[in-house]
């Protein structure tokens, strides 16, 4: 038997392929309800998130899930306008440029830096191998591209600090783009020519994606394909014990304590929520992995039922920090996906909070709302005497894990673990990635 613990994405992921492998699995979530930070709610004619908005088909697993979940989970691609991305500079946004003419023209970038980014491709690469995400951008682009482009794209991902994040372990993509082609542009071109038609062939086609009905119906689809009886919701005060080549996992629930055996544990759970429930290792290989930061996020929903003649066709807009404003940015979910909104209405997604400004989270529903509010007036041009016709709050203490230079140390600690006690996998986003996509891989990945 294997027993996973947490019913998140993670957990979900997992246990549906070990499911599909014709094991037995037990679930044990804590709280009452499957999909862990992935929710969505449906009121007064919005269907909004309240943690992630979307997921890009960016590996073969999400692909793969998403086929095999078709029809209970229909996925929705997003709508092409996504792929405007809007920065804020100086009072208002500006597209994120894709083109040459665009980048040319784009007031987001100095001069010097636009001319800088021609000798991109002969710069010398980096041979530190826990430079930063911010290091690197200055060091292969320049300033300005980390303040209006890296700083706000980090937000949107890690709402977190380039100059901490360690780029190997947060953005492996860009660290392998310069350590194996040399040059971001080089790179991205010769993947570009033949790469992705190989990533193609396996369904890797890099869309946003959300599903119909919002991403619930993911994580429910999961649930039910796993089968309900095989979750048990509101576990508690979960005991892992290690009894000769097996493990002892005992829990509180409504109708009293139980034991299960199993010959396999998967935690999936966040790094802080780790050591109660594992009290035999060894508490300097359990700080290592403790230690991890998270990034606070505070998300509001706004809808407003009649948006006139406003246009917001583009993914969203995102916030540099140098621009010292307190939201991160907003996201249009409804430009990308239908159903969102009732006909003529918007809805919006908006993010504060982060690395940067972990207080927010702390600030009163009142003063929240009249962040939304200010935001929805002066960041998306709504006249004074318009308001919205939904607000929800949502705080997230531990919303984001932050790869930054402990990073290396919390994973052979990890490897350490796994390897002392035997039939112990610890898993979840303290490892291998924080995006949806990555949760669905990391699951793919645990079957054998
Ligand atoms: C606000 C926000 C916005 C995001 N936006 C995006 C986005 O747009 N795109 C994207 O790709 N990613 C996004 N992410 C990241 C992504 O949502 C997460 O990495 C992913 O959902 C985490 O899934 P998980 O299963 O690993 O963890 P979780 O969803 O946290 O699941 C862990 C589960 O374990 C349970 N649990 C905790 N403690 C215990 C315990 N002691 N015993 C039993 N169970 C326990 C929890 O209740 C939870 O259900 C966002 C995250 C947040 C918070």
């Amino acid at each position: 038997m294997n027993i996973v613990l947490g019913a998140g994405l993670t957990g979900l992921s997992v246990a549906f392929h070990l499911v599909k492998q014709g094991k037995r699995v037990i679930i044990l979530e804590k709280t009452d309800r499957t999909g862990g930070q992935i929710r969505t709610i449906e009121k007064d004619g919005f269907v909004f998130e309240t943690g992630p908005n979307t997921g890009v088909i960016s590996n073969p697993e999400t692909a793969e899930l998403l086929r095999t979940l078709h029809p209970n989970c229909v996925t929705q691609v997003a709508d092409p306008s996504s792929s405007c991305r809007l920065i804020w500079k100086n009072g208002k946004f500006h597209a994120l440029p894709s083109g040459i003419i665009g980048g040319i023209t784009t007031p987001l970038f100095s001069l010097q830096d636009k001319l800088r980014i021609i000798g991109e491709p002969f710069r010398r690469r980096g041979n530190d191998p826990n430079e930063s995400v911010g290091a690197l951008a200055v060091r292969r682009l320049g300033r300005s591209f980390l303040d209006y482009a890296v700083d706000p794209f980090v937000s949107g991902i890690y709402a977190g600090d380039p100059m901490r994040l360690v780029t190997r372990h947060a953005l492996p993509k860009l660290y392998n783009l310069e350590h194996t082609y040399g040059s971001f542009i080089r790179g991205a071109v010769t993947i570009g020519l033949s790469g992705f038609k190989n990533a193609r062939s396996k369904g890797v086609t890099k869309e946003i994606f959300s599903v119909r009905g919002g991403l619930s119906q993911l994580t429910n689809s999961l649930a039910d394909a796993i089968g309900r009886e095989n979750i048990i919701l509101s576990a508690d005060s979960i005991l892992l014990e290690r009894s000769e080549d097996r493990w002892r996992v005992s829990f509180a629930s409504p109708s009293g304590r139980f034991d299960l055996n199993a010959g396999r544990v998967i935690t999936t759970l966040g790094a802080h929520a780790l050591s109660p429930l594992l009290p035999f290792a060894p508490e300097v290989e359990m700080n290592k992995i403790a230690r991890l930061r998270y990034a606070p996020v505070v998300q509001i929903s706004i809808g407003i039922r009649n948006i006139g003649k406003r246009n917001f066709r583009a993914f969203g807009g995102l916030v540099p920090s140098c621009e010292h404003q307190d939201v991160l940015g907003v996201l249009f979910p409804s430009a990308c996906f239908n159903g969102r909104a009732p006909e003529g209405g918007m809805l919006f997604s908006l993010f504060a909070g982060g690395i940067k400004n972990p207080h927010m989270v702390e600030l009163s529903d009142r003063e929240i709302e009249n962040l939304a509010i200010q935001t929805f007036h002066q960041m998306l041009g709504f006249p004074p005497d318009v308001e919205p016709d939904l607000l929800h709050i949502s705080r997230h203490q531990n919303a984001i894990p932050q790869y930054e230079s402990d990073t290396g140390e919390r994973l052979s600690a990890v490897n350490t673990l796994q390897n002392r006690f035997r039939g112990l996998t610890i898993a979840g986003n303290l490892r291998d990635g924080i995006s949806i996509a990555d949760r669905i891989r990391q699951g793919a990945s645990l079957i054998s």
